[in-house]
């Protein structure tokens, strides 16, 4: 995916690229969620260039902590990295 550079607005990992188990192929759209990969934490696509990421409210992370794929991701990534 083609989108801006950004960092994660938890641990600054810097990100070039994204993708969706969902929709490998096509560019993040406006509310979907991101987890980063080298923390697990979730953030939210925005859509908009200039601030590309943001973090959940407090309801949006709630609904995204009862998704199974979104929760299966998490654990993937907090599983694997290496501190
Ligand atoms: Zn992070």
């Amino acid at each position: 995916m083609d989108h801006p550079p950004y960092h994660c607005l938890h641990c600054g990992h810097g990100f070039t690229g994204s993708t969706s188990p969902d929709f490998p192929n096509e560019a993040p759209r406006a509310g979907d969620v991101a987890i980063c990969i080298r923390c697990g934490e979730l953030m939210v696509f925005t859509g908009e260039h200039d601030r590309f990421v943001r973090l959940p409210s407090e309801d949006e992370e709630a609904a995204f902590m009862k998704d199974e794929s979104i929760l299966h991701a998490i654990v993937a990534v907090r599983s694997t990295r290496s501190h």
